[in-house]
């Protein structure tokens, strides 16, 4: 459901005062240079200030004054507020978020334009009281407060009262459940708040299956505004009555980590307590903070994230983001984070006077690359539309009241909260695409196709003017060096690669190979020669990153195998080794023999294929005309975007912690899945069975 726009308040009794006033000239005769029709409409933390625009004005000031509860003024008046063309997308409307004010407090208002330097007379006055901090003081759970509301942003929340505060809601929400997603190195919890109506769903997996969202408050330790609009974020979304947030809570799960760096934030550092920018490390997972993060993504498989962080360039917009801009990403995944920061957040910010602009907007510098150790890319490379929050970290000259810290405090915090407010509406009204962009992306993926990028990022083109800032930001290309046309179908590791001890992590002990790709969720089948990664996986885009020679931050060279089946091949064909198979058609029967792995991309296979103890079958944008039967694999099984005659049978497979993965694909026949363990999973990507489908596969 989307905002309404916000509408006017404080008016009408406003302009009957000044009327009876106004020396004796007609009442719609204020001059043309004077701004009219002023509104104030109170939200969470801010105002947003409307009004008639005046012709040929260059920019407008915004002016405010605390009055008490009879108007009187109880300071000076100060320019908060420079509205700018650049800052929204719509001219004809200008709106002003006003915020840096103690919420609850009572202001009166008035806006002038400036006409080159000419400053034009003010508007009439409108007075409103502010937004108290959201909850009754009395009611119970509404009641809570962080640290930086009780000490008016004086103080940011510290970590023991942020622990006191989740506990609080815990056990207060029936919401709500915080889960420890791991520890720190310094040994802090890394808590996760699941917030659903009426409850949030029980585990993981149930909790993937309502196409969940995600925030990563605070990853900069030193950045810490994001953070704090997330615990009040938090306490609405566990204790409001407000149909709208049932709504929301009814139809996903809100996923909150609200801090990932504890020891960073508790000390005030951008990195970790070993100097680690972690926000450099999502993809390679050295960190036990990213190493938890990376699996929280792994098991509750979030479908759209946002990420904050805070930016200081004083010349910027209030909220630059940015999408996931690496190249390997999939391109439906780029246009729908795209969809959500231009689409949506520069539309509602026009609404509610947010000045959301690309990050780099404004002369921001060389920003927002393609590094895929960014969250941004990382969750981009595993199909999860999202993007970056970039709150600007001083007033800068459109906001010169910001010199007061615990107003700018405000400011940055409450615009925050605005745009993750922002984030779940568009989740909730554009979910369907969002979910089609994900499994697009993902059977995109899987097909392995297109050349790979190890570095670069697709260009953001400046949005049409008036826009939300210029300068958005620039090209980054890919150099010709790190371009592979000619992917491989897998990467093949030894076991010294794999399984070998490693020296990157803090401390100087690193997790391995082995537990990494775990920990990003990547099938992995060995066989008598090696350990293979196929790239014929939902995150084709990343693996290459980190296991090919080519990698700018990788974790090893691995060996690169091409398909050794391609083109039309006529009779019974018995798989030994490892198999792969590209652009292939097979006329005869498929064998795959114990041990073996059989791996396909743009293949069709005329004949029933059969696995009986293989270490792997992985088949993607496939055509098996027969029976498909793959029965007490040991490594690995993945069947994602094949058509299957059928039937379909998958029994007593038992493959670790990594469940089969049966996804988007049709089969014709029934389908049979029993005594599978781990159970598969369609990870949110339905199939279509024409038959019967029995238990462990009744819901896929
Ligand atoms: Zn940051």
């Amino acid at each position: 459901m989307r905002r309404q726009r916000p509408t006017l308040i404080a008016v009408s009794t406003l302009i009957a005062i000044t009327l009876t006033t106004a020396a004796p000239t007609p009442a719609n005769a204020a001059p043309p240079e004077q701004v009219t029709a002023l509104t104030a409409h109170q939200a969470d933390g801010y105002t947003t200030l409307a009004w008639q625009p005046v012709d040929g004005a260059t920019d407008y000031q915004i002016e405010r004054t605390p009055v008490d509860a009879d108007n009187t003024p109880t300071g000076v008046p100060t320019i908060v507020g420079i509205w700018r063309p650049n800052r929204q997308i719509n001219q004809h409307a200008p709106t002003f978020a006003d915020a840096g004010y103690n919420p609850g407090d009572t202001f009166q208002w008035r806006v002038r334009a400036r006409t080159g330097t000419t400053e034009q007379p003010y508007s009439d006055p409108v007075t409103a009281t502010t937004t108290a901090p959201w909850g009754n003081p009395a009611t119970p759970g509404e009641q809570l407060r962080t640290g930086w509301e009780t000490t008016h942003a004086a103080q940011y929340t510290s970590d023991t009262d942020e622990y006191a505060y989740t506990a609080a809601i815990d056990a207060l929400s029936d919401r709500v459940r915080v889960v420890e997603l791991g520890r720190t190195v310094q040994n802090r919890p890394i808590n996760m708040m699941v917030i659903g109506h009426p409850t949030p769903a029980a585990t993981p997996e149930a909790v993937a299956a309502t196409a969940p969202v995600a925030i990563n408050c605070n990853v900069h330790g030193n950045e810490p505004g994001d953070r704090e609009a997330c615990l009040i974020m938090a306490r609405q979304l566990a204790f409001s009555t407000d149909p709208r947030i049932t709504d929301l809570l009814s139809n996903t799960t809100v996923l909150i980590v609200p801090t990932i760096n504890g020891d960073g934030r508790a000390n005030n550092t951008r990195g970790n307590s070993t100097g680690q920018d972690l926000n450099r490390d999502y993809s390679l997972i050295r960190q036990p903070e990213t190493t938890a993060y990376i699996r929280m993504v792994r098991d509750y498989r979030p479908v759209a994230g946002y990420d904050g962080h805070e930016f200081g360039n004083s010349r910027a917009g209030d909220l630059p983001m940015l999408p996931p801009r690496h190249q390997n990403v999939a391109q439906p995944i780029f246009d729908q984070s795209q969809d959500m920061i231009e689409g949506h957040m520069y539309a509602k910010g026009a609404e509610a006077g947010w000045w959301a602009c690309p990050y780099g907007c404004e002369g921001g510098g060389n920003v927002g690359l393609s590094e895929e150790t960014i969250l941004r890319n990382t969750l981009g490379l595993k199909n999860v539309t999202n993007s970056l929050l970039e709150l600007r970290s001083s007033g800068g000259q459109t906001r010169p009241d910001e010199g007061n810290t615990a107003n700018n405090r405000r400011r940055k915090t409450y615009s925050a909260l605005w745009t993750f407010q922002q984030f779940l509406d568009y989740h909730r009204a554009d979910r369907a695409d969002i979910l089609t962009a994900r499994s697009d992306a993902i059977e995109s993926q899987a097909a392995n196709t297109g050349r790979l990028v190890f570095r670069g990022s697709r260009p953001i083109p400046a949005h049409p003017a008036p826009h939300p800032g210029d300068s958005p930001p620039p090209l980054d290309a890919p150099p010709a060096d790190l371009i592979l046309d000619n992917a491989p179908c897998a990467y093949k590791l030894t076991d010294a690669q794999y399984n070998g001890a490693r020296t990157d992590g803090p401390g100087g002990v690193g997790t391995t190979v082995a537990q990494r790709i775990a920990a990003h969720g990547w099938k992995v089948i060995k066989t008598g020669d090696g350990y293979y990664v196929p790239l014929n996986q939902p995150e084709r885009g990343l693996i290459p990153l980190l296991l090919d020679a080519k990698g700018v931050e990788k974790l090893t060279d691995g060996e690169r195998v091409y398909p050794t089946l391609t083109g039309r091949r006529n009779g019974p064909l018995t798989v030994t080794g490892f198999t792969c198979a590209d652009d292939a058609t097979i006329n005869g029967p498929v064998t795959v023999r114990a041990g073996a792995a059989l791996v396909t991309t743009a293949t069709t296979i005329s004949g029933p294929v059969s696995a009986t103890r293989a270490a792997g079958v992985l088949l993607a944008d496939t055509t098996v005309n027969g029976p498909l039967q793959i029965t007490s694999t040991t490594d690995a099984i993945s069947i994602i975007d094949v058509t299957i005659a059928g039937p379909v049978n998958l029994s007593g497979n038992t493959t670790g912690t990594d469940a089969p993965v049966l996804a988007g694909t049709t089969i014709r026949g029934p389908l049979n899945c029993t005594g599978n363990n781990p159970a598969p999973t369609n990870l949110g990507i339905a199939n279509t069975v024409h038959g019967p489908r029995t238990t462990q596969c009744a819901a896929l």
